[in-house]
Parts: C-alpha cells; sequence; structure tokens
C-alpha cells in the first residue's frame, strides 16, 4: 500500500504506540498519534531488555540512542533465599549474534522512542468512542471531537479502551500477583541480573547505570484481592528474611509502585479497520521481560504487512498470523515459570541446580530467531 493514502490513528503513545509510529514511518505512512495523559507524565521505575528487543530497536534504526543508556547485563543469577547460588544463564552467549540485554530508566527509553516517532502526540487527548464499519472506522475522541481514519491502531495497554469499543475482548485477566517495583540509588554493588527466589515471592535486583538498581519483586495476590496500603513495609515483611543483595536493597528502599498484574488472551486481533499490538493484544505477567520485545516486534511487523499487503484487511491478517506463534510462546513459558512458583523450593532448588541454566534458557529458544 501506499503510505501516504491511508489515514491511520495510533491510540496510545507508550512502548508499542510510539513503536509502532516510528516503523510506520520508516515506511513512508504518516500515522497520528493520541495519548490520553500529559506530555509531562513519563513513566517511572526500570525496565530490563532481552536481546530481542535490542534487535528490534536496531531494526527500528534506535540502536545508537540507546546504546549509552543504563547497563548491558550479561548474567542473569537465580539464588535461594540463603543467597546461594542456583544457576546462571550467560546473556551474551544466549543472545549471541541477535543483540545486547541492557537494564534502563523506563523514562530514557520513552524519550528514544518518542523522539523515534517524530514527536508528534496528541497528548491529553483520550479516545472514547469507535464506530467500526466495513471500509472505515470513526472515533470519537474525549474532546468532543470526531475524525474518520482507514485504521485505528489500538496500543492503550492491558486496559485497552480499543479492545473493549471494538468487541475484541473484555477485561485482562488477573493471574494472582503483585508486583512492586523501585529504583534504589546508594544500593549495594550488583553487576548482575539477580534474582532470589522464594516460595511464590521472588526479588529481582540489576544494576542500570549511574550507581542506580531497579528492583522488582512479586508475590501471591491475596484471595480478596487488596493491594498493601504501604508497599514499602510489606516488602521489607515479605522478603525480610531473604539473603544475597536483598536486605541492603530493602534497607535503601524509598518509593515503591505496586500493582496487580493481569494477562490478555485474545481470539482474534482486529475487527474492521481496527486491530491490536503490544499488551492491548497480548499481555503477560513481566517473568520474562519480553513485554517491550514483543509490542517492539509487533511494530516491525504490521509497519511492513501495511506495505507489502494490497488492503488494509489483508495486511491485518498477516500481522496476526506471522506474530500469534511467538506471542503464544511468551504466554506459555511465562505460565509455565509461573507455575514453578508454587512449588516448595526444598524440592525445586534441586532442579534448578541441576538443570536451571538449560531450563530458562530454553524459555527464550523461538525468540533467538529473526522475528
Ligand atoms: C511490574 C511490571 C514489570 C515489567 N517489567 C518489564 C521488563 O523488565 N521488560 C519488559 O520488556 N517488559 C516489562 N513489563 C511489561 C511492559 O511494561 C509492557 O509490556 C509494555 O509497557 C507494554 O507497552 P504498551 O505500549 O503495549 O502499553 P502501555 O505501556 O500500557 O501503554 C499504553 C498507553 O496508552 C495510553 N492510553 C490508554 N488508554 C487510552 C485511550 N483511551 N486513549 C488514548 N491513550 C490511551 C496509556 O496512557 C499509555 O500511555 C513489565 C510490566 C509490569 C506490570
Amino acid at each position: 500500500m501506499a503510505g501516504s493514502t491511508v489515514r491511520i490513528l495510533v491510540v496510545g503513545a507508550g512502548i508499542a504506540g510510539l513503536a509502532v509510529t516510528r516503523a510506520l514511518r520508516l515506511k513512508g505512512f504518516r500515522p497520528e498519534v493520541v495519548e490520553q495523559l500529559p506530555a509531562s507524565t513519563v513513566p517511572g521505575a526500570g525496565i530490563f531488555l532481552p536481546g530481542n528487543a535490542a534487535r528490534a530497536l536496531r531494526e527500528l534504526g534506535l540502536d545508537a540512542p540507546l546504546r549509552p543508556l543504563g547497563d548491558v547485563i550479561s548474567t542473569q543469577r537465580f539464588l535461594d533465599v540463603r543467597g546461594r547460588q542456583l544457576c546462571a544463564v550467560d546473556l551474551g552467549k544466549l543472545w549471541d549474534g541477535v543483540g545486547e540485554s541492557r537494564a534502563l530508566p523506563r523514562a530514557d527509553l520513552h524519550r528514544v522512542l518518542l523522539t523515534g516517532a517524530g514527536g508528534d502526540v496528541r497528548h491529553r487527548t483520550g479516545v472514547s468512542g469507535l464506530e467500526v464499519g466495513d471500509e472505515t472506522t470513526k472515533v470519537a475522541f474525549a474532546d468532543g471531537s470526531h475524525a474518520e481514519y482507514d485504521l485505528v491502531i489500538g496500543a492503550d495497554g492491558r486496559r485497552s479502551a480499543v479492545r473493549a469499543m471494538s468487541a475484541l475482548g473484555g477485561a485482562a485477566r488477573p493471574v494472582g500477583q503483585i508486583v512492586y517495583r523501585s529504583v534504589v540509588t546508594g544500593g549495594p554493588e550488583v553487576t548482575a541480573w539477580t534474582g532470589v527466589l522464594g516460595r511464590r515471592a521472588g526479588f529481582v535486583v540489576m544494576p542500570m547505570g549511574n550507581g542506580r538498581l531497579y528492583c522488582y519483586a512479586d508475590e501471591a495476590l491475596p484471595p480478596d484481592g487488596a493491594l498493601p496500603p504501604d508497599p514499602v513495609a510489606r516488602l521489607r515483611e515479605v522478603f525480610g528474611g531473604f539473603a544475597g543483595p536483598v536486605p541492603p536493597v530493602l534497607e535503601a528502599l524509598e518509593t515503591v509502585q505496586v500493582a496487580a498484574v493481569d494477562e490478555v488472551e485474545l481470539g482474534c486481533w482486529s475487527r474492521g479497520g481496527v486491530v491490536l499490538v503490544g499488551d492491548a493484544a497480548h499481555a503477560t505477567a513481566p517473568t520474562l521481560s519480553q513485554g517491550a520485545a514483543m509490542a517492539l516486534e509487533d511494530a516491525l511487523v504490521l509497519a511492513d504487512a501495511l506495505r507489502r499487503s494490497g488492503t488494509v484487511r489483508g495486511a491485518l491478517a498477516a500481522y496476526e498470523n506471522r506474530r500469534r506463534p511467538r506471542t503464544k510462546w511468551v504466554l506459555d513459558r511465562t505460565r509455565d515459570r509461573d507455575r514453578t512458583r508454587d512449588v516448595p523450593p526444598p524440592l525445586r532448588d534441586p532442579l534448578l541446580r541441576g538443570r536451571g541454566a538449560r531450563i530458562f534458557r530454553d524459555h527464550y529458544r523461538l525468540l533467538v530467531d529473526p522475528v
């Protein structure tokens, strides 16, 4: 399809929305982008990008601005609650020829993607209604204005309004986990991605440059679904008995974000000229750290499919066909890994000592191949 003739709206300027905007612009399309939040809202915490995210960023031409940011992570170490190593994965070897794994502040990644997308986002502009027709989609914006598009791309996250308004799916499904995220300065020296595994609770720490550590922890969601009112106190209570780098990190904690985790699994990702990308289509628990990589790969594949296909519908079908196997792989491996959380450590830890590195490497097997 010739780019400039297709009227495209991207809803959401997170990782998926900005990446798909960049990918479309590289193929000659001129999408509009709307974001409900003000421009002053920048994402907090950090993010870990495995090698396939680096490859996708390289294909988006964003390798150079990314490379100076954060820290390259060459090893993933798993420890038991007493701080003894269970297994270690050599990430350089795992992602050899694909890309470096990196931890960095989310705000830095956002800035790179926003610049890459041309910076032209209409902030404070939510989408409040969709009328999906045979040829075009009419969009109502929260400010009362309307417009018509050949293609609407829902990049509006796991609680996607586009998904609901186009009848592609309902609410995300809770997976029964609470996650905590924080950035710590002045913590212990940590050089590898280090995960300390308890029973139904884990604590991950990794360096992300300039003396900062990105910390990520999870525990089971209580039956009433309530989030702890004081997340710092709760982290100290749950993880107070963990060894390794955890005690000095708990000591240094100041601000903690807390959320319940949910996942999205849909029968179909498009209806008429409306399509979903990123978490809106296939959110998972963050266990494999594949959310950003999957969103970036979606962006590349969708833009390529639109460029090659004669029709929007044909392109959307091709996009979904190419993306389903990888996102399903991530969902299945995430569920596999999360099931091991319920195995008592006296049973699980010997298995991880013997075969952990192979098991964890295997979770990424399909993702090493190009998209
Ligand atoms: C605790 C936690 C830790 C994680 N850690 C990692 C990690 O280390 N590595 C990794 O790769 N992934 C990680 N992930 C997953 C990753 O954050 C997501 O997969 C990724 O952010 C998805 O990007 P997205 O653009 O699809 O959605 P989002 O980031 O949710 O962006 C959606 C955007 O759409 C906007 N929006 C929503 N509704 C509307 C509307 N109606 N109109 C206009 N705009 C709208 C939102 O304001 C938002 O800006 C983690 C997730 C969690 C929960």
